[in-house]
């Protein structure tokens, strides 16, 4: 056994506090992470808190992992030593089913495990996350990181990054749509980016007039605070394509109102509550509600690769891990500018 720090919560109503715990030893195909960072994302605080049910504890969140390579296994073929390397939101998944073998190995049949919140192959031992030390895991679940951007920041790419990307891209986001990023958080400032490197027309739907500055230096052509009716009425049936980030209750008649005719609204954020939705929304103009989940392994190496190549990283505020319970209460505010990280040298 590898025994490992982290920070961990024992249920869903205390706070993260130090933790000690062991790793598995490296198998033949698993690769040693000493993380350095490591993104802090809603769904952490959604999962420790219990609010999509299910959880298991105790719990050591943290799925947008960074670091270099300390040991590496016998039959270890991608990684050596020395390596820089990420871990994104599933360490594995039944590589059997037509969804693995097709690469998209977040909808494994079979169910994926999770990073944390999910128990590993052997059906028992509690997988925990990136809020520590190190992490074993196998190399064909862990991303090839370039060195030609700031490590820090490229922590949130493994989620934050993937998840926005997947759906930019197979819904074939292209230069002259017009597509609209809802919520300014981190999928959202991720969102945007990527979708004007991609040469859209962007707009930020946002809650938060304070945004509107933030949001046009990130890259975006307009910005619109949806509760100015005006401001509403003018992009009605206009989106070829709307993502939507929100992590908390919110009105989807009124963004699916903003699509045109075929386009589609794609929620990626993860309410804990149903949305209700309103058939009129959708039939009169053909539009589409749909879903995505991250990304597979070879599309989220795609990702980093494309990022690197254009330079594209999270705009970050790096803290240290005791301030961990601070970040939390800004991220529920929805004052996130645009993603906290970690730096685990903290630890
Ligand atoms: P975040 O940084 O907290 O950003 C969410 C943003 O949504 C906020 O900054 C705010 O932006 C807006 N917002 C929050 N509550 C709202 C409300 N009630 N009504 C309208 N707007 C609201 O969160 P995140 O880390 O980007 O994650 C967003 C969601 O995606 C979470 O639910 C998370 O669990 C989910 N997620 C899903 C996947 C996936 O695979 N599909 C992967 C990762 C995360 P404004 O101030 O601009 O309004
Ligand atoms: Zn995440």
């Amino acid at each position: 056994m590898i025994a490992s720090k982290g920070y961990a919560v024992q249920n869903s109503k205390t706070p993260l506090a130090p933790f000690s715990f062991n790793r598995r030893e490296l198998g033949s195909h698993d690769v040693l992470i000493a993380i350095q960072f490591c993104g802090v994302c809603h769904s952490d605080l959604h999962q420790i808190r219990d609010e999509w049910g299910g959880a298991i504890y105790p719990m050591v969140p943290g799925h947008e992992i960074v670091g270099k390579i300390s040991k590496v296994g016998a039959a270890v073929k991608k990684f050596k030593v020395g390596d820089l390397a990420g871990v994104g939101c599933f360490v594995d998944s039944c590589r059997t089913c037509s969804s693995c073998k097709a690469g998209i190995e977040q909808y494994c049949e079979n169910g994926m495990t999770g990073t944390y919140n999910s128990y590993e192959k052997d059906g028992k031992t509690i997988a925990q996350g990136g809020y520590s030390n190190f992490i074993v895991v196998d190399e064909n679940y862990t991303l090839s990181i370039s060195d030609k951007l700031p490590l820090s920041a490229v922590a949130p790419l493994l989620c934050a990054g993937i998840t926005t990307y997947s759906p930019l891209i197979h819904w074939k986001v292209r230069a002259g749509q017009k597509v609209a990023i809802v919520g300014l958080g981190g999928l959202g400032h991720m969102g945007v980016k990527l979708a004007v490197s991609l040469g859209a027309d962007v707009t930020v739907l946002s809650t938060s007039a304070s945004k509107e500055e933030d949001a046009l230096a990130l890259g975006a052509h307009h910005f619109l605070v949806t509760t100015d009716k005006a401001a509403v009425k003018k992009v009605r049936n206009h989106f070829d394509f709307i993502l939507d980030t929100v992590s908390g209750k919110h009105d989807l008649d009124l963004y699916l109102g903003m699509v045109k005719l075929d386009g589609a609204l794609v929620m990626v954020g993860l309410p804990p509550e149903a949305l209700p939705v309103d058939a009129f929304s959708l039939i009169p103009k053909r539009k589409t509600l749909a879903g995505s989940m991250i990304g597979g392994i070879r599309e989220t190496q795609e990702m980093l690769d494309y990022c690197a190549e254009n330079n594209i990283v999270s705009d970050i505020e790096l803290i240290a891990i005791k301030d961990i319970e601070a970040a939390y209460i800004r991220m529920v505010k929805g004052d996130v500018r645009y993603r906290f990280v970690i730096d685990m040298t903290t630890l």
